[in-house]
């Protein structure tokens, strides 16, 4: 069992016109990977700067390591973030960003400022102005400065939004080696699936505000995984056929698709039995989903960003 380290209840944000986050409750588990998924404007980043403490919610709650309510102010230094753009001063190094910061929170360690730099690689780039650094680079500092303080969650919004791939593989696998040797839990907004499932052991689907779907890493594959794609007027009629048949892993995912998880190279036989019972089909196929049109599919919705 993962303890859990996060969870927000029917946690709600109005603005004037608009509810930016709608009755979401989520639930992050110690050394858990949590993905938020959504389009710009589906609440990703309200939802983040509530659990961070930046905004207050309209309604709705908040425990973190078991403090909740006013409580939770007390322990909102555990909590590191980036969120928006990281503000560091560009006229000064890495190294002078960081130490600022320590002095800030009251961290006077030997070694403490150069371990940081070392987990985010900026390392040799230390003694450089922030303004000679590369996007990519500027984030990880980003992350350096929100790692100040031990934070046992590290809340990043979009952090890989306008990298370069080279950049992007750099944040990622400096987030996989933050939880896996520091035990740090994350969550991580971004609007592109493929890229999140590349970390994220869990997500969560952000539309409109509301929370329309939670998953683990493992229902994400088995539900884009390779699957008989079966059309029909009337997928009802289909299901006792399949049942005799001895199927037990189908789905019927609207009014006229039902999918097929085992036995792809049955589709035939499928068929063929279908039409014995004069039930009819408009087509049979083998299929698969790529991650993002799951996500496009579940908003049900063509990108517009
Ligand atoms: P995301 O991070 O997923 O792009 P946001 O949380 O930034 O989404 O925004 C969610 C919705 O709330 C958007 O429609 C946005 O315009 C609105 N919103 C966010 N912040 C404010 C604010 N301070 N005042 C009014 N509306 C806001």
């Amino acid at each position: 069992m993962m303890n859990e380290l996060l969870s927000t209840n029917s946690l709600t944000k109005k603005y004037k016109h608009q509810t930016a986050v709608s009755d979401i409750s989520i639930n992050v588990c110690q050394g858990e990977i949590y993905g938020l998924v959504g389009k710009n404007g589906a609440g990703k980043t309200t939802l983040l700067k509530m659990i961070g403490g930046l905004c207050k919610p309209t309604s709705g709650d908040i425990t973190f390591m078991g403090y909740s309510g006013k409580e939770r102010r007390k322990i909102l230094s555990r909590i590191g973030l980036l969120i928006e753009a990281p503000s560091l001063y560009t006229g000064m190094t890495a190294y002078d960003n960081l130490k600022l910061k320590c002095i800030c929170t009251g961290i006077n360690k030997k070694g403490y400022i150069e371990e940081i730099l070392e987990t985010v690689g900026l390392c040799e780039a230390r003694n450089k102005k922030v303004s000679q650094y590369s996007l990519g680079m500027k984030q990880r500092l980003g992350i350096a400065m929100a790692l100040v303080g031990e934070p046992d969650l590290l809340l990043l919004d979009e952090p890989i939004n306008g990298l370069d791939p080279q950049g992007i593989v750099e944040i990622r696998n400096t987030l996989l080696d933050l939880n896996k040797k520091k035990n740090i839990t994350i969550i991580i907004s971004s609007h592109i699936l493929e890229e999140l499932s590349k970390v994220s052991t869990k997500f969560g689907f952000i539309n409109n505000g509301e929370l329309i779907k939670e998953l683990s890493h493992t229902e994400l594959d088995i539900a884009c995984s390779e699957h008989i794609e079966l059309e029909m007027p009337d997928p009802t009629r289909a299901l006792p056929v399949l049942d005799r048949l001895g199927f037990t892993h189908y789905q019927v995912v609207d009014s006229h698709t039902i999918h097929i998880f085992e036995r792809l190279e049955d589709s035939g036989h499928i068929a063929m039995e279908l039409s014995k019972c004069e039930i009819p089909i408009t087509s049979i196929s083998v299929a698969s989903k790529t991650f993002e049109n799951y996500f496009l599919e579940m908003i049900g919705g063509v990108y517009n960003d």
